[in-house]
């Protein structure tokens, strides 16, 4: 059974789909959720989930922003007991269209972003003897994708960075762990999923037959940060529907 009564999480993303359905499933499971959104109109989204005071709104690129919201929750939280970082972006575009800028913004987001966001809340995780980080992945960090080499290659960044950082922090009783979703049914796919031809291929290449649901990848990072979890670090759990067994 999972629970997380009495443990604070910080999180990125908690906007939308993935992020929102964990800060959610975090609260309903007892714990208590500080974090970040992106732009004010998200903050609507997270009302009745993060109190006002532990929800802050700025990119997740600028790392100085960061790391003093990270201080101020854990501060106002009186440590924490882990974290996700489920802020990312993806751009469909060949390696030949990829602009440097491109390139270098989706990593920053997606892989810079969450670097920065450990070791920000490492020095907070450490006091706390047993805590929990989960960084997103992705499928196409595992068996890639014809229109996403920069988004993979972040994604491909992600899952050894949680598994050096699982070696380095073990001691300390820090688990680090990656859950690397298929196509889930949030505004990330939604372009996608409106174009008919293009859902339905993705699609029937999914064994299960569908898109997941945010709340599906929601359970397996809950998991993670919880005790439930506590002989699992340093792995990349898919939740993909079978695609990346075939
Ligand atoms: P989403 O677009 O709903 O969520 C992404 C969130 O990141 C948004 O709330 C957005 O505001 C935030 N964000 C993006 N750039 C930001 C920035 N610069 N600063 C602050 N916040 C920023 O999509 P999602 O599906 O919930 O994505 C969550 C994570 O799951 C992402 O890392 C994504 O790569 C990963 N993922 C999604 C899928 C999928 O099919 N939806 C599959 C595999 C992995």
């Amino acid at each position: 059974m999972i629970s997380l009564v009495n443990k604070s999480f910080f999180l990125t993303g908690m906007g939308s789909g993935i992020g929102l359905a964990t800060a959610r499933l975090i609260t309903n499971l007892g714990g208590t959720v500080a974090g970040t959104i992106e732009h004010q109109d998200q903050a609507q989204a997270v009302e009745g989930i993060v109190a006002p005071n532990l929800c802050f709104c700025l990119d997740v690129t600028d790392t100085p922003s960061l790391q003093k919201a990270v201080n101020t929750a854990a501060h106002q939280l009186q440590g924490l007991d882990g974290m996700a970082a489920c802020a990312g972006v993806i751009k469909l575009l060949t390696s030949a269209d990829t602009e440097t800028e491109d390139w270098l913004r989706i990593l920053d987001i997606n892989l810079n972003a969450a670097f920065q966001l450990a070791r920000a809340t490492t020095p907070h995780l450490k006091a706390n003897n047993g805590a929990s980080m989960v960084f997103i992945s992705s499928q196409i960090g595992l068996v890639g994708h014809r229109r996403a080499a920069a988004y993979a290659a972040s994604k491909a960044g992600i899952n050894g960075l949680a598994r050096s950082m699982a070696l380095e922090w073990a001691g300390d009783n820090i688990r680090v762990n990656a859950v690397a979703p298929g196509p889930i049914a949030t505004p990330m796919t939604e372009a996608t999923r409106n174009d008919p031809q293009r859902f339905k291929t993705l699609q029937d290449g999914i064994p299960l037959g569908r898109f997941g649901e945010a709340e599906e990848i929601a359970n397996v990072i809950a998991f993670l940060l919880s005790d439930a979890s506590s002989f699992i670090t340093g792995q990349v759990i898919v939740a993909d529907g079978g695609f990346t067994a075939q």
